[in-house]
């Protein structure tokens, strides 16, 4: 495993910081003390947890300023973009799983049958799974792993999370600003690389919360299986945006520039694939050509975080002209030091470039013209992956109809991709964009398991089911068929055989 990671910031390619990464000894090691520490942080109740979480929250938010910086400097994100996506949705986020936690772990009880189940009554108990390992890309480095940390941990689990290489200062500072309010040990954070990660997966762990690419996930998804632990898989997105002939040219131009390159493109929900109905294709493209060409590089669209993502769209631009793309507006690096690369519009005719095919993460945004929205929904489908789409046309009725149409875990009508902010909402995605489920009641089924309670209050010293079995047994396991086939005349032969002790 490398002994060192180098954060290099992506504006201007100098050495901000230098990170030791782990050892296997120390991943062991950050995993049993946070299985030590977690026993404890479960059998604490509810209001104290959820009382460290609310002591969490403030500090979090009092150290935004210094959580920004390093955003800018690791990332290359722009200031303003930092605080509307990692800052102040992650205040709400905070808040709400606090104020809902007690609702969403309370144990359920469970009806049973009066006649064939007497006396008894049944729970369903949310119980923390354990240690969960937290493995995260670098593109959202403070949203992402919240989104698990705040519900798992209210949960009563234990986190050891692994920040990726090209995140590691945002990922200590957050599990530095979180650990300021947790016990010690409840969450650990391993630093490195790919080897980390892997040795992560491999150790003593009760499940693995992973978000990030499709070809990593399944590396993930192997390791868990081969120990028998659950694993959650957000991965990759070639999100479409469907533009209907109807739809409000202004706000689908200026939607679609900011989903297309809001962090530079490089989000999981990205707008990678644009189409639209030929009525209005000329106008859209137009609208959209003046928008993009506004946005200020720096200020608006920042760098390219990591080198290998500028050459994934180097390669991508290179293909799509060989192609015949008619690149509109940027398609070139700009001259200056960093990772940058110019908000670019292009037109296509043909499905069969990677730039339409193959996850970007970068600031492309690419126009096919389709007949008509069967069209669009027929290409948009087409995909391997099924993330988020979206659904831009005057006629909300419309909208919904084709969002019902579309294959993707979220699909927005008249916006896009920022659901993801909104804890209250399941975020999952179909086929490779994985099946795990973040955010919402749907995303804490899968941190806790269920503990079935049954507690029985019957006086018979033996159940029916019990020994000895007899011809009686048969006759009332008959009747108990027939009245469940509705015959009623069947209750008589029930009760002529069952036991007194059971009437
Ligand atoms: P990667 O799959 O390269 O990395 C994700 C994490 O896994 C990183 O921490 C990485 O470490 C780590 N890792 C690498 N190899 C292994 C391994 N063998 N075992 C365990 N962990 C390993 O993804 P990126 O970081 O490049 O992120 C971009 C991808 O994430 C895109 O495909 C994007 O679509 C997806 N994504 C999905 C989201 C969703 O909600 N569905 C949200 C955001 C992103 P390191 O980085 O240090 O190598």
């Amino acid at each position: 495993m490398e002994a060192m990671i180098r954060s290099v910031s992506p504006r201007d390619g100098q050495v901000k910081a230098e990170i030791a990464s782990a050892s296997r000894e120390e991943v062991q090691a950050a995993v049993a003390r946070c299985r030590e520490a977690q026993a404890g942080w479960a059998a604490r109740p509810l209001a104290e947890r959820k009382a460290a979480l609310e002591r969490a929250r403030r500090l979090f938010l009092e150290r935004a300023e210094a959580i920004v910086s390093v955003l800018s400097e690791e990332n290359g994100r722009p200031e303003g973009e930092s605080w509307l996506s990692e800052i102040v949705p992650n205040g709400d986020l905070f808040s709400w799983w606090i104020s809902q936690a007690r609702r969403l772990l309370a144990p359920e009880k469970v009806a049973l049958d009066r006649l064939t189940y007497p006396g008894k009554s049944a729970s369903i108990e949310y119980v923390p799974r354990g240690v969960l390992a937290l493995i995260t890309p670098w593109n959202l480095p403070v949203a992402i792993p919240l989104r698990t940390l705040v519900p798992a941990l209210l949960a009563g689990n234990g986190v050891v999370f692994k920040p990726s290489e090209w995140a590691a200062r945002s990922g200590a500072l957050l599990a530095e600003i979180l650990n300021e309010a947790l016990p010690a040990g409840v969450l650990e954070v391993v630093q490195g690389g790919g080897a980390v990660g892997e040795a992560l997966v491999r150790s003593r762990i009760d499940g693995v919360f992973f978000t990030g690419s499709v070809a990593t996930g399944r590396k993930v998804a192997e390791a868990a299986a081969a120990q028998l632990v659950p694993a959650s898989l957000e991965l990759g997105g070639k999100d479409a945006a469907l533009v209907l002939a109807d739809a409000d040219l202004e706000r689908a131009a200026q939607g679609i520039a900011w989903g297309g390159l809001f962090n530079a493109g490089q989000n999981c929900a990205a707008v990678e694939r644009i189409y639209v109905e030929a009525p209005i294709a000329e106008a859209f493209t137009e609208r959209l050509r003046e928008v993009v060409a506004s946005l200020r590089l720096g200020e608006d669209v920042g760098p390219l975080t990591t080198p290998f993502q500028l050459e994934i769209v180097e390669r991508q631009m290179e293909e799509a002209r060989a192609a015949g793309a008619r690149v509109l507006l940027g398609g070139e690096r700009p001259d200056r030091p960093g990772l940058w690369y110019a908000p670019t519009l292009l037109v296509l005719d043909t499905e069969e470039v990677s730039v339409l095919r193959d996850e970007t993460f970068g600031p492309i945004l690419p126009v096919r013209v389709v007949a008509d929205a069967d069209e669009a929904v027929r290409l948009a489908n087409a995909s391997p992956y099924g993330l988020t789409a979206s659904v831009w046309t005057g006629n909300r009725d419309r909208g919904r109809a084709i969002a019902r149409r579309l294959e993707a875990g979220v699909v927005t009508v008249n916006n896009h991709g920022f659901t993801g902010g909104i804890p209250a909402l399941p975020w999952s995605g179909v086929k490779a964009s994985g099946s795990g489920i973040t955010s919402s009641h749907l995303a804490l089924r899968e941190m806790v398991r269920p503990r079935t309670v049954l507690v029985d209050r019957s006086k018979n010293p033996r159940e029916l089911w019990w020994y000895p079995y007899n011809p009686r047994l048969v006759e009332i396991a008959r009747a108990l068929r027939d009245v469940a086939l509705g015959k009623m005349l069947a209750f008589a032969r029930l009760l002529k055989n069952l036991p007194k002790r059971f009437k």
